[in-house]
């Protein structure tokens, strides 16, 4: 160590996060503990990860299942997991082709490098612009920064990677008209997460925008790292609009806690990575694949989409009605499924109340456009839902 390091510590860590004074080591459902052994109602849910909440028995058996056979032995080989995890996501989803990343960046960076060579085999060899949208996150790599289209995540992090457009995402006729010889793909969120659970998927937004691809002989794609896995209530959240894209890339919720990320193409499109042309190390390990396998055989029975969206119609009145007791304080209730957000009015921050939730002993997330985020396990009940109005409800309190 340098004789100017800090002796906390925490002070070996890279201060690159805004870390919240909270050390949780233990879980339990839809609660996670303190070193003293606090409970806090958790709808942070790591951020949409913890899909089934902490410690689930099912997904810790199905982890004890593998870990004492292999878990690891490269892409060289065939892993038999893998097949299995990806006829899976096939039978279920527009896709026939997976790749297997183990975050959302990768599973993006991959979607986007399929996306250029597609076109690229076919002879159109200038179709390589990516258009994004404004309020879009797509992941913390230098190209999927740029494709994010947030200046001040790229300050001073050097040339930013070229062959991304960025539009408004407020009307499809702006996204039509940056449409060229040399638009590769378009690459939506269903459902912007970081941006402030703003749904584009409400309205015929994305069947025009497939329409577009369609006309123009582009690629949709969709970035369902965060709105994926049954999180809007239904398994994919592009189902809500009832049309499907040439890729999709999922990572978040699709392990329950354990990293995986995954990239769904069409044959079309996912052939289009021969051989040689793309890799990860780490992808698709057996453990990952054996944790993702459990994720999505559970939450794709018509039983458990049907609490999702239960529980979120009633998560969702239950915040409408907090509105109406705070109309100064909330301006609108956001988001579907159980992905839903309270954006406060502009006199108030989303950071204040995410503490005055801390101080309620209850986790929840801040994101763009003055919105607190919440996203409880999918598999919540009722009495969770009891207890969380009442956290909520003090906490506003305590903000007036
Ligand atoms: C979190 C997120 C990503 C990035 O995922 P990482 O696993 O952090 O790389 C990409 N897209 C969306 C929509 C996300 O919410």
């Amino acid at each position: 160590m340098s004789a100017t390091a800090a002796t906390s510590t925490a002070d070996n860590i890279i201060p690159c996060y805004g870390r919240f004074p909270l050390r949780f080591v233990r879980g339990e459902g839809a609660y996670a503990y303190t070193e003293d052994d606090t409970p806090y109602l958790d709808f942070a849910s790591g951020i949409a990860v913890n899909a089934l909440g902490h410690s689930d028995k099912g997904l810790r058996d199905a982890l004890h299942s593998q870990i004492d056979k292999i878990w690891h032995c490269s892409n060289l080989y065939h892993i038999p997991q893998q097949e299995e995890l990806a006829t899976m996501l096939a039978e279920k989803s527009f896709a026939d082709r997976v790749f297997f990343s183990n975050s959302g960046l990768e599973a993006n960076e991959a979607m986007i490098k399929c996306a250029r060579r597609y076109h690229y085999a076919r002879g159109d060899k200038n179709r390589q612009v990516i258009i994004t949208l404004s309020g879009a996150f797509h992941g913390r790599s230098l190209a999927t920064l740029a494709a994010t289209g947030n200046p001040t995540y790229l300050e001073g992090m050097g040339p930013t990677p070229q062959g991304f457009k960025q539009v408004a995402r407020d009307d499809v006729a702006i996204v039509a008209a940056a449409i060229d010889d040399t638009t590769a793909a378009i690459l939506v969120e269903p459902v912007q997460g970081e941006g402030g659970l703003y749904p584009l998927v409400n309205n015929d937004y994305l069947q025009k925008l497939r329409a577009l691809a369609d006309e123009y002989g582009i690629l949709l794609l969709f970035d369902e790292v965060q709105c994926g896995v049954a999180r809007t209530g239904k398994l994919w959240a592009h189902q809500h609009a009832g049309i499907t894209p040439d890729g999709m890339s999922l990572a978040k919720g699709l392990g329950g806690g354990f990293p995986v990320g995954a990239f769904l193409a069409t044959e079309e499109l996912g052939t289009a990575l021969s051989a040689g042309t793309h890799g990860n190390t780490f992808g698709g390990n057996y453990l990952a694949m054996v944790a993702a396998k459990y994720v999505i055989s559970t939450v794709s029975t018509p039983d458990f989409l049907a609490n999702v969206v239960k529980q979120g119609q009633d998560l969702s009145a239950r915040l409408q009605q907090l509105c109406q007791r705070f109309p100064d304080m909330i301006s609108d209730i956001r988001g579907m499924g159980l992905m839903l957000g309270i954006r406060l009015a502009d006199n108030y921050s989303n950071k204040d109340l995410v503490a005055s939730l801390h101080q309620q002993q209850m986790l929840s997330v801040p994101a763009g456009d003055n919105v607190v985020r919440l996203l409880p396990p999918l598999n919540i009940s009722t009495d969770v839902l009891d207890v969380a109005e009442q956290k909520i409800s003090e906490a506003l309190g305590a903000l007036q």
